[in-house]
């Protein structure tokens, strides 16, 4: 039996946002691989094994998927969102680099949902006109780059997406980012916090940046920074296509 890997996103949460394609893989799979949360959000099939593990070790869990799909097995490694966005497909890669034989294994990558695109249309369209994505997480890269990026962003008036805002290990990150980004904008820009996007459980929340407090944010919530030009308009929060 020749065997198979597929990094799949499975979306921000809802079962609806779920791509078909990614049905029909997590349907054929002998094995499935991934963070505990998300493995817990496919049913169990007969025949068919979960594999959870914890997040800290992505690129084990790389390893062990790649060595089950070079045994002959049908592997589906799942992320939440895109697999390709702060997620378990560049591990995968990472692993390929330093093993031949497996570069040539049937590999495959599907596209999810990513929180920010749920997020900004939950919130009306944040992101309508030129923006960028930071990853707000320091545990794969030194703050002062995160600062750096920030500031440019900022200067160079982008609206931005914040993934992994702020967690228990790290709650001074997002009182800096703040900082900086209340140095760098105008305090009255919009900034908007998505937490649990598409599940029973979302909340939105739209403050100006002078009134934007850390706690608003945590590891389920993607931040969303406007641009100068984004407003509201009724309940919506929208970014113009066109800069004057
Ligand atoms: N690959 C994922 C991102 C993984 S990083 C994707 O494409 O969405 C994990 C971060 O994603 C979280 O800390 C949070 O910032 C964001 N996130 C994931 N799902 C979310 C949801 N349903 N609502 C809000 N934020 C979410």
């Amino acid at each position: 039996m020749t065997g198979s890997l597929v990094i799949a996103g499975l979306g921000p949460g809802a079962d609806a946002l779920v791509t078909p394609e990614v049905s029909v893989a997590l349907a054929a799979a002998t094995d499935i691989v991934g963070y505990i949360p998300y493995v817990a959000r496919i049913p169990p099939r007969e025949g068919q094994k979960l594999h959870a593990t914890d997040n800290r070790v992505e690129l084990d869990r790389a390893k062990h998927a790649l060595e089950m799909a070079m045994s002959g097995q049908r592997v589906v490694v799942v992320s939440s969102g895109d697999p390709g966005v702060f997620a378990m497909a560049s591990a995968v890669f990472e692993a390929l680099e330093g093993w031949t034989d497996a570069q040539s294994l049937d590999i495959r990558v599907l596209p999810g949902i990513t929180a920010m695109l749920a997020a900004a249309a939950a919130i009306g369209a944040p992101l309508g006109h030129d923006f960028c994505t930071i990853n707000l997480s320091d545990n794969l890269k030194p703050w002062p780059v995160i600062e750096r990026r920030l500031r440019l962003a900022a200067q160079a008036d982008f609206a931005m997406a914040f993934y992994n805002p702020r967690s228990i290990s790290r709650p001074a990150g997002f009182v800096r980012t703040l900082d900086v980004l209340r140095q760098e904008c105008r305090g009255a820009q919009l900034i908007s916090f998505a937490r649990d996007v598409s599940t029973p459980e979302q909340h939105i929340l739209t403050v100006p940046l002078a009134e934007a407090r850390a706690e608003m944010a945590d590891m389920r919530t993607v931040v969303i920074l406007g641009n100068t030009a984004t407003r509201r308009v009724g309940r919506f929060v929208y970014t113009p296509r066109s800069v004057a």
